[in-house]
């Protein structure tokens, strides 16, 4: 206790939500010796089952997998993986074509289930001896007094306890966030896509294996929308049809069962086949929102701090809200860690972080609209085939931004920033050719050089 009786640099901690940045959170800071209590607003999956609701499974990237490795989870997680190499896009006429994430088999991304992530992220964070409280809900918090009360869903019982400092872990929707709202302006600003998603599922074949590729993610780009699937390891895919909410086709045109089979009939036929439940999938799943959180500031003084969904919700497109919530996870536990003040450790958190997390939110929103509109473009397969040899022949200064994003530690406004660079140069470097055989090398290679800087190799 400090002299005026407030707890200030116990090494003690509250986290709200256990889903996936609060579980890696308590683990990191638990096996450093902190005391870690987590409130988690649904039942113990492992008990209950998991009532996940939202996307069945994720991109795991390097990112993540870092902030796995440093909390002892990377091994279990892996040991359920889906290896995804790379794009398999399936072209309106019917044909495939797989385009690679990075060089070979070393540079992927890997398809985990939300479920089982998160019941083994608990598993490890009970283990570093964090304290795990399910069904307890954040009601209200008194930030003067520091007592938070939780509300227990199935009961109706309020629990009020006192804490340190709290952790916002608690997703996009946080009620940390609208409770330090009452207290301070966050600058707080919600930008909808003005499109939605629905999940669908492709079953195992008859002999339990995969219908389609395993090791890709699959995309059928259509120009406004879009299809993805994401193998998990029973052997289905997740599919995700991406519309808008308004317009033809978009959510308000298809409505219905009835309706999803047309647009698959008219759009999708390779996929129709494999989705034998489509109708079901379409009329009971619910339509899930798209939207970008932007925040000015993330914590209020040394009371509480937000990470996550609940500092930075962003489109789905790059795959990297959990990475980029593990990556904050990593960082806020190294700043605890480091410094005692702990408005200081938030402040510089934040300081560290939110340049970050406003770069992938951006990157994140110009890939749905490469992902569904340019994959199948001639000028954009023209630039992706230089990249790949610009990638081979400058390793340390032309590294592709997905490269940067996926499989390297980059800071993301770095990557941004490079990843602009980059691009200006393939477009002019193409510009007025149809194949790379008519490039005058010496030239390409000297541009490269006067406008890349090396790339620190440790990133
Ligand atoms: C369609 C879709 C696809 C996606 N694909 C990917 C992908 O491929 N790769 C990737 O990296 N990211 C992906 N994401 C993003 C990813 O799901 C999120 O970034 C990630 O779940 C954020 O983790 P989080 O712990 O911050 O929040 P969450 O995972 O949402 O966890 C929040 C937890 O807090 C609990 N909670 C909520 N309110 C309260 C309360 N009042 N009190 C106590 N507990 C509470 C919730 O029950 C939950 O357990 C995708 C998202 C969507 C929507």
């Amino acid at each position: 206790m400090s002299a005026d009786g407030e707890p200030r640099n116990e090494r003690r901690i509250t986290v709200i939500g256990a889903g996936l940045a609060g579980a890696v959170l308590a683990t990191l800071l638990a096996n450093r010796g902190w005391q870690v209590d987590v409130y988690e607003k649904r039942g113990d999956p492992r008990v209950a089952g998991y009532a996940g609701g939202r996307s069945i499974n994720l991109a795991l990237a390097e990112r993540g997998r870092h902030a796995l490795r440093l909390a002892g989870g990377d091994d279990a997680v892996m040991a359920q993986a889906v290896m995804m190499r790379g794009r398999m896009v399936h072209f309106a006429d019917g044909r495939t074509d797989l385009q690679r994430y990075g060089r070979d088999d070393s540079e992927v991304i890997w398809s985990v289930h939300r479920g089982e992530l998160n019941v083994i992220l608990l598993d490890i964070a009970e283990r570093a001896g964090a304290r795990l409280h399910f069904d307890r809900a954040l009601e209200s918090v008194d930030f003067a007094a520091r007592r938070a009360s939780f509300r227990n869903p199935a009961s109706d019982e309020v629990e009020t306890v006192d804490f340190c400092s709290l952790v916002g872990a608690d997703g996009a929707g946080s009620s940390l966030r609208a409770a330090m709202a009452r207290e301070t302006d966050l600058g707080e600003r919600t930008e909808y896509l003005g499109h939605s998603y629905k999940e669908l599922e492709i079953p195992p074949a008859q002999d339990g294996d995969f219908r389609i590729e395993p090791n890709a993610l699959h995309i059928w780009p259509r120009g406004r929308y879009m299809c993805i699937a994401l193998p998990n390891d029973e052997h289905t895919f997740t599919v995700t049809l991406f519309l808008p909410n308004e317009g033809e086709p978009s959510f308000a045109s298809v409505r219905t069962g009835a309706d999803a089979r047309a647009l698959f009939e008219r759009d999708f036929g390779d996929a129709l086949p494999l989705i034998p439940r489509l109708e079901h999938d379409f009329e009971h799943n619910p339509t899930g929102l798209l939207a970008t959180l932007y925040l000015e500031r993330w914590h209020l003084r040394d009371r509480a701090v937000l990470l996550g969904d609940a500092a930075h919700a962003m489109v789905p497109f790059h795959g990297q809200g959990m990475n980029c919530a593990f990556e904050d996870c990593v960082a806020l536990a190294d700043h605890l860690d480091r410094e005692s003040d702990r408005e200081a450790a938030f402040a510089r958190f934040q300081a560290e972080r939110l340049p970050n997390a406003r770069a992938i939110q951006q990157m994140a929103l110009e890939n749905y609209l490469e992902m569904r509109d340019r994959v199948d473009d001639d000028d954009y397969l023209l630039q992706r085939a230089l990249e790949r040899q610009l990638a081979d022949r400058h390793p340390d200064r032309f590294v592709p931004r997905y490269t940067m994003v996926s499989f390297r530690r980059v800071p993301y406004a770095v990557a941004l920033e490079r990843g602009n660079a980059q691009r200006e140069l393939l477009v002019e470097l193409t510009r007025g050719h149809a194949s790379l055989d008519t490039l005058d090398w010496n030239r390409v290679d000297a541009v490269v050089r006067e406008r890349l800087e090396p790339l620190a190799a440790d990133l």
